[in-house]
């Protein structure tokens, strides 16, 4: 499989937020982003910006503490925080995988869903001046 990269110099929160939106027009129901980055890089500012371009303007809080969150934008969204599961087993993301545009913070948590060959990884780091994001995504098959 081909991957395209691209890697974005982002300086501040709105520019995270910024780029979640812009990246949300390309996702789609089924669509599995895997976000990577140690705590405070801007995982969960990230999906408050996907759930915006999506249209959703209520608060989107952490979800560390009941682990799934589901919005019914279009694509409907799953936002998943894995920081305080050893194992994704018995949480039931398996509904949502093909039905849902599925966001996980924490995914190395989850070796299976690290695993996924088809996977989306947006990882985070820390730089002097912001943050800079590479996304990794699959190429599109030619169906
Ligand atoms: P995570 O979910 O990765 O633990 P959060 O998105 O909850 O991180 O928090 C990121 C924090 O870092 C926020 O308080 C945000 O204001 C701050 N911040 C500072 N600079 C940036 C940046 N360039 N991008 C994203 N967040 C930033
Ligand atoms: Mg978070």
């Amino acid at each position: 499989m081909n991957y395209m990269i691209e890697i974005f110099e982002v300086p501040d929160e709105n520019a995270m937020r910024d780029l979640g939106a812009s990246l949300s027009a390309r996702w789609r129901a089924g669509d599995l982003v895997l976000l990577m980055g140690d705590l405070g890089a801007g995982k969960t500012t990230f999906v408050r910006g996907v759930l915006n371009g999506l249209g959703h303007i209520e608060p989107v809080r952490s979800p560390t503490f009941n682990i799934l969150q589901i919005f019914e934008t279009n694509p409907p969204v799953l936002h998943a925080d894995l920081y305080r599961l050893t194992s994704s087993a018995g949480i039931g993301l398996e509904d949502y995988l093909e039905t849902h545009l599925c966001l996980i913070e924490w995914p190395e948590r989850a070796p299976e869903l690290a695993a996924a060959g088809n996977a989306i990884s947006v990882e985070i780091e820390f730089t002097e001046t912001g943050r800079s994001v590479r996304v990794t995504q699959p190429d599109q098959e030619i169906q």
